[in-house]
């Protein structure tokens, strides 16, 4: 059996769906018709680190751990994620145990890389220069694609200095890992598995969606282009490509897997949930502050600084009445909450509503439910409808990480609505997005939405729809099913999409615990995290 997993990162299912119409997807559609296809449910948070967390674990954000780019320093360590930092074992490690080679490249998340059973290529969420093992396949990627990356960054690429280059970049690149990917199978004659990610659909996507519809609220100032489907249709046709390669080097029909890890919307609102926590006697920061004082000759003093207003009840208070104290700047840092009297924040992406840690209110039920009733009645700003659905870290996380969960978590209905955390003082709420700011959010016009895509189709697939509440945690037990293989103590495969199987073979690969120490420096781990701040998914 060879099994092909291609990741279009962030494809959304409601513009595939009307490419597929207008003829633009060609492999996605003959998948389609040839097997399943249909809505993938993305993790919640629909956030990449996550996402392809439970996509390589089979486990969910409570097992693994990861639930954003940067930990929630209340929560754990403060650092800057990675695969060092996840609990689980990656698919690849059953597979190779079971003697069933394979080959990941870019797929986020998995670096620092390790030694597998095949090619490793590390992809977003590390360096931006991947690590690839072993070291014959390292020198033969390297030698032709001297100067790879896992992504093209929109701010390295200074994206809004001319949007066409850039999108040229995502295509280019798309074709660029697309070798890469056609470089391995001819490395590795018995691959069982090739899994790839193409992060030109996600930042795509980010940046197209004002340019490419008109009823966008940036659409005047984005002016008009359709570089989002481009990429998509560039992606598509290396899909189709590498299927087709698979059948001439491999001599048999793969079964190939078109998915993407979460959605994208376009962007039509932002609800800073902080200014509308503050607003509502939820979260409160301090009048003094000494966390300017980072990264300069004083930071010391900045740590103990965020460590005291972090833990204890009395020492934000005391500092606030101290004058001649700097105020906090106008994009606050984490520690210039004044946790002693906050009772819920929002932090990281995708709508996580933390409850405060020295107040007790992270333990009292009565004031969980209470909050949860006020963010359940919170209005659309157009149709005034209620937007948000509230729902319960206990509900959606278990495992030895549940500690590092949301305890509320609220998803717009309406995914027009983006849900940000920034500690901004915003005049209101809800802001229209008319404006797009490099400075601000990236200059984001679109954002991860809840549902992804899947089509799969070959041999173990049936022909029909993916069954309701498909999700991206199912898919390494489904790729480990493909193959004849069981798991213990990870999700289940998606049935409902593959032919019944006969006896299956049980492997138990090691899982790794979540190392405690960090990959990064301290000066790279600053840098990454200011970055990360910028965008709003610190
Ligand atoms: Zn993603």
């Amino acid at each position: 059996m060879r099994v092909l997993v291609l990741g279009l990162d962030g494809a959304d299912p409601e513009l595939v769906d009307r490419l597929l119409a207008e003829g633009a997807l060609p492999t996605l559609a003959g998948l389609a018709q040839r097997g399943a296809f249909g809505r993938l449910r993305s993790t919640i948070p629909a956030v990449t680190p996550t996402a392809w967390s439970s996509f390589l674990t089979g486990l969910n954000p409570g097992a693994h751990g990861i639930f954003n780019f940067s930990s929630n320093p209340n929560r754990s360590l403060s650092r800057v994620e990675s695969a060092a930092s996840r609990s689980g074992a990656p698919v690849w490690r059953a597979l190779g145990e079971a003697g069933i080679r394979s080959a990941f490249v870019t797929v986020p998340f998995t670096y620092p890389g390790e030694e597998i059973a095949g090619v490793l290529v590390t992809g977003y969420g590390g360096p931006s220069e991947p690590q690839i093992t072993p070291a014959a396949a390292r020198d033969r990627i390297r030698a032709a694609h001297p100067r790879l990356v896992t992504a093209h960054h929109p701010m390295k690429e200074r994206w809004w200095e001319d949007f066409e280059r850039f999108a040229g970049l995502l295509v280019e690149h798309v074709d660029e890992i697309g070798d890469v990917c056609r470089m391995a199978m001819e490395m590795e004659p018995d691959l069982g598995l090739l899994a790839v990610d193409f992060m030109s659909t996600d930042f795509a996507g980010h940046l197209g969606y004002a340019r490419l519809e008109a009823d966008h609220p940036a659409h005047g100032q984005a002016g008009s282009g359709d570089e989002l489907v481009q990429v998509y249709r560039a992606v598509d046709r290396v899909c189709g490509e590498l299927i087709e390669r698979a059948r001439e080097l491999y001599g048999e029909e793969p079964t190939a897997i078109v998915m993407s890890d979460h959605g994208m919307k376009p962007i039509h609102w932002t609800f800073h949930a902080n200014t509308w926590l503050e607003q509502h006697g939820h979260l409160r920061y301090r009048r003094r502050s000494l966390q300017e004082l980072r990264r300069t000759r004083l930071d010391l003093l900045a740590r103990v600084d965020s460590k005291l207003a972090r833990t204890s009840g009395w020492y934000a208070p005391l500092l606030d009445r101290v004058p001649g104290l700097p105020a906090p700047v106008a994009d606050r840092a984490f520690a210039d909450i004044d946790f002693g009297r906050t009772r819920a924040y929002c932090f990281a992406t995708g709508g996580q509503i933390f409850l405060g840690e020295v107040t007790g209110a992270r333990t009292d039920a009565a004031y969980r439910e209470r909050l949860a009733g006020e963010l359940a009645e919170i209005p659309h700003p157009a149709t005034g409808e209620p937007l948000f659905e509230v729902l319960r870290g206990s509900d959606l996380y278990h495992g030895e990480h549940a500690g590092k969960a949301p305890e509320l978590v609220i998803i717009p209905r309406d995914e027009r609505v983006h849900v940000e955390s920034s500690r901004r003082a915003w005049p209101q709420a809800f802001e229209r997005h008319e404006r797009l700011d490099p400075e601000s959010f990236y200059g984001y016009s679109g954002h991860h939405g809840v549902d992804g895509i899947l089509a799969a189709a070959g041999p173990g697939i049936r022909v029909g729809g993916t069954p309701d509440g498909s999700s991206i945690v199912q898919l390494a037990a489904t790729i480990l099913r493909l193959h004849g293989l069981s798991t213990d103590g990870i999700e289940p495969p998606i049935d409902g999409i593959l032919e019944a199987a006969d006896e299956l073979r049980s492997v138990a690969p090691a899982a790794a615990a979540a190392s405690e120490s960090g990959v990064y420096s301290d000066d790279e781990e600053a840098r990454i995290l200011e970055r990360l701040r910028d965008l709003g998914y610190e």
